[in-house]
């Protein structure tokens, strides 16, 4: 069995790595750390988390992982837990990724009740925290260009090399580091940097940059500062300034975390936190980098953040995924710290589970084909009654005008059928959804052959209100009132990429060669029954045997505008039954 399809396999388990914690709950290793601490009254028994995104792109459901780990964690425990943006890269840096950031972790449900805070309103303590590293000796303005200080660096196997300017004095360097900020160097002159050890086995530990030069405005500060601290030392530090006592992130920090502690170490800080480090949430078919995301954004391969075949919260959204499905998913995947890769049938799974039991059932005909009923009396509609939701019987009941030009789905009707196709065909009878049965008399085609309509008789007497069928049907087909329905457009959506990894670049190939050109069929002369006519965007519904459609934002006057949020077939239940998990 090669690497990936154990991987494969791996992914497929729908339950995640658990670790038993005493006789308590089984709780994953995050959470038994944190029971441990509290047990022990580490940080006074205090617990505090944060959600650091940097504000350069939309979260994505790998982020949904995070906030349902540092949030979820800070409310079992009773602590609370920040917002924080970690923005101190004002180049890739905007207020628009700071509004939707905010607007999505509301609306995946959590709340960071007023605790939002921003690494740059730390600048100032930062800079002083940068002094005081000066002044310790542990820090120096080093000269050497970009690239000489990249060749200094040495590689995994060789040790890197000290910079000529590492020995300058405290004096110096604290002189130099004001005209830095004073602005009195170029862009890419000078840069701080901790002095640590350039022989380290860890690169991270060689002598890391802690400021750069860079003139460009930050969405906060503006043009305040012209030196910006790096990631590493503004998270860590900023995580101490907050209090943060569990310091959660993905395993690609792992190696940064001797820096972290070295920081927090070297500098004395009041609070110190803990490091914590989880496998970060891979999808197949799916891209997850901001980067990747950005790319399709800003190239037009999607139409926005929000299109709805994006992995974004947003394009969830759009696409009709509620919350709970996406919370319900972080927590069937488990926390752990292996990596592998998640099969997007789950993410649907958790999706239809939750739809089935609050969309309301509706009737909707993707490419119609009317069918006229003969023996029906031509200024009659008749009222039929339709559950909402079978799953819910206090959805209740609508009603559903019948007349004798109806619609239904085109492919439900073969002139010629095979075998194995047991829907409408010439002589053929079926039971039209919550109606009567008909049985197919007459087909009528164009010029060119084609079927454009076909013609039933009824059987008045067929009407049961229940639509088990009948010896005569084997079949129950959905449809609307040719008169009554309204036009709705439908957007139809595949998989965004065709392959399952599309960040696998081995064959020199970019991730984009991967999208899937058919990702999107959109249909315009669809019918919905009339109850849907006022429906509002964000509402989702099942259309019956059709899957399940939410409005989307683009509806206007007149036109619904559907996307198909998923379809019935679960996949995932499929590969459970099939015992192949
Ligand atoms: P990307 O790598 O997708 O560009 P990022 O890690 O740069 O994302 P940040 O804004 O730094 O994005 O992320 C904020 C938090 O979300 C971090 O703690 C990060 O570890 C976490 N996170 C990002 N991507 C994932 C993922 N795929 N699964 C779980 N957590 C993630
Ligand atoms: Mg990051």
């Amino acid at each position: 069995m090669d690497a990936s399809t154990k991987n494969d396999k791996n992914s497929r388990n729908p339950e995640p790595d658990r670790m038993e914690a005493g006789n308590a709950a089984a709780l994953d290793f995050i959470r038994a750390i944190v029971a441990e601490d509290m047990k022990n009254n580490k940080n006074g028994g205090r617990v505090a988390t944060r959600f650091p995104p940097e504000p350069n792109g939309y979260l994505h459901i790998g982020h949904a992982k995070a906030i349902c780990i540092d949030f979820g964690i800070a409310g079992e425990f009773g602590g609370a837990c920040n917002l924080r943006f970690d923005d101190t890269n004002p180049t890739k840096e905007d207020v628009e990724y700071v509004e939707s950031i905010q607007e999505d972790v509301h609306w995946l449900g959590f709340d960071w009740e007023g605790r939002l805070y921003f690494a740059s309103d730390y600048f100032e303590r930062l800079y002083e925290y940068a002094v005081k590293l000066i002044r310790l000796g542990k820090a120096y303005v080093d000269s050497l260009s970009a690239d000489e200080i990249r060749d200094h660096r040495g590689t995994l196997t060789l040790p890197g090399r000290e910079s000529p300017y590492r020995n300058r004095s405290a004096e110096e360097n604290l002189e130099l580091f004001k005209r830095m900020r004073a602005g009195e160097f170029e862009d890419g002159t000078h840069v701080l940097r901790a002095k640590i050890d350039m022989a380290s086995p860890n690169l991270n530990m060689r002598d890391p940059t802690l400021y750069r030069i860079r003139r460009a405005t930050h969405h906060r500060t503006g043009d305040a500062w012209c030196i910006y601290p790096m990631y590493d030392f503004a998270h860590s530090l900023s995580d101490s300034i907050e209090g943060i006592t569990h310091s959660i992130c993905t395993l690609e920090f792992e190696d940064h975390r001797p820096l972290y502690d070295w920081f927090q170490e070297v500098l004395q800080v009041e609070s110190r936190s803990q490091q914590i480090e989880f496998a970060r949430l891979n999808l197949n078919y799916t891209v997850m980098s901001k980067r990747k995301l950005l790319e399709l954004v800003q190239k037009g391969l999607v139409s926005g953040w929000d299109d709805p075949r994006m992995p974004t919260l947003c394009g969830l959204r759009r696409r009709g995924y509620t919350p709970e499905s996406i919370r319900s998913f972080c927590d069937r995947i488990g926390v752990a710290k292996r990596d592998n890769v998640v099969d997007v049938a789950l993410l649907e799974h958790s999706l239809r589970e939750d739809l089935n039991l609050r969309a309301q059932r509706a009737m909707s005909v993707l490419r119609p084909l009317r069918l006229v009923i003969d023996n029906f009396p031509e200024d009659r509609t008749e009222e039929m009654q339709a559950v909402n939701n079978p799953e819910d019987a206090s959805a209740g009941t609508r009603i559903l005008p019948f007349s004798r030009e109806l619609f239904i789905e085109q492919e439900d009707f073969l002139e010629n059928p095979p075998k194995k196709f047991f829907r409408l065909a010439p002589g053929r009878t079926v039971r039209l959804r919550y109606a009567y049965l008909v049985t197919c008399t007459d087909v009528v085609k164009n010029d060119k052959g084609e079927i454009v309509e076909i013609h039933c008789l009824y059987d008045p007497e067929s009407l049961t209100g229940d639509c088990a069928g009948s010896p005569k049907a084997k079949a129950t087909l959905h449809w609307v009132s040719a008169q009554h329905s309204v036009p709705a457009e439908v957007r139809l959506y595949d998989r965004l990429f065709s392959v399952e990894n599309p960040v696998d670049e081995k064959e020199g190939k970019d991730f984009k060669a991967y999208l899937n050109p058919n990702s999107l069929e959109i249909i315009r002369s669809c019918r919905i029954e009339p109850g849907l006519a006022k429906a509002k965007a964000g509402e989702r519904f099942q259309f019956e045997r059709l899957g399940y459609f939410c409005v989307d934002p683009d509806s206007r006057p007149g036109v619904l505008v559907f996307n198909r949020t998923v379809t019935l077939r679960d996949a995932w239940a499929r590969i459970v039954r099939s015992g192949s998990h």
